[in-house]
């Protein structure tokens, strides 16, 4: 089963798609991990991903198309995953039906996490993420439990350059641009299906859940 979480940028995906992959046993793909990790590496996609992410641009779609299908081509992929952050254009969302379709798969079902903009604005400048294990805390309601270092690995915790709020305003253009008609795409297909992304982590994943479980996922 292939499941995506489509979102404005601090809609939860990420967070929420951990433990859904931990829930469900399923490989969990983001394409923003992969770019970060590729930047942290030094990697030639990882200059090229640096100079567009840090400007609250998205990067083209046939390298960021090619990095999940070669994922997604992956043994532990056989039986599916779980997509976060991809698709976010309607042209990465048509390549992919396509792939899956040679494939003889296809996405089952599209959870969008739905959240007040100014909800997100305050999320994303209390957001912090562990440079080296890459967990994700919320200076408000799931800080570190020291307030300054990573609870996993004991790294500092950081804000990511795109959370700096310059960018932040121009990552929630791009999505109203190019992410949001995707909504409307999954909707005519029949395969979406929607989650308040509110009060937290756990009503969170309780939405969702309760929306797969409606949904007899
Ligand atoms: P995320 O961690 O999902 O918020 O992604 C961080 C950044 O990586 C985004 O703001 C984009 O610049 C880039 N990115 C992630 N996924 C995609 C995608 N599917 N298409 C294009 N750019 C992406």
């Amino acid at each position: 089963m292939i499941i995506m979480l489509l979102g404005a940028p601090g809609a939860g995906k990420g967070t929420q798609a951990v433990e859904l992959a931990k829930i469900l046993c399923m490989p969990h793909i983001s394409t923003g991990v992969i770019f970060r990790a590729n930047i942290k590496e030094g990697t030639e996609l990882g200059k090229l991903a640096a100079s567009i992410i840090n400007k609250g641009m998205l990067v083209p779609d046939d390298v960021t198309f090619a990095i999940v299908k070669d994922r997604l081509s992956q043994e532990d992929c056989a039986d599916g995953a779980i997509l976060d952050g991809f698709p976010r254009t309607i042209p990465q969302a048509r390549m992919l039906d396509e792939y899956l379709e040679s494939q003889g798969k296809k996405l089952d079902v599209v959870i969008n996490i739905v959240i007040d903009e100014q909800e997100i604005v305050k999320r994303l400048s209390e957001r912090r993420v562990c440079p080296e294990c890459k967990a994700t805390y919320h200076l408000g309601h799931r800080p570190p439990a020291n307030g300054i270092n990573c609870d996993v690995c004991g790294a500092e915790v950081i804000l990511r350059d795109d959370d700096k709020p310059e960018v932040v305003q121009k990552r929630l253009d791009e999505y109203h641009v190019s992410t949001e008609p995707l909504i409307e795409y999954y909707k005519e297909k029949g395969n979406l299906i929607e989650s308040k992304g509110v009060n937290g982590i756990r009503d969170s994943l309780n939405n969702t859940i309760k929306a797969l479980v409606m949904r007899n996922v």
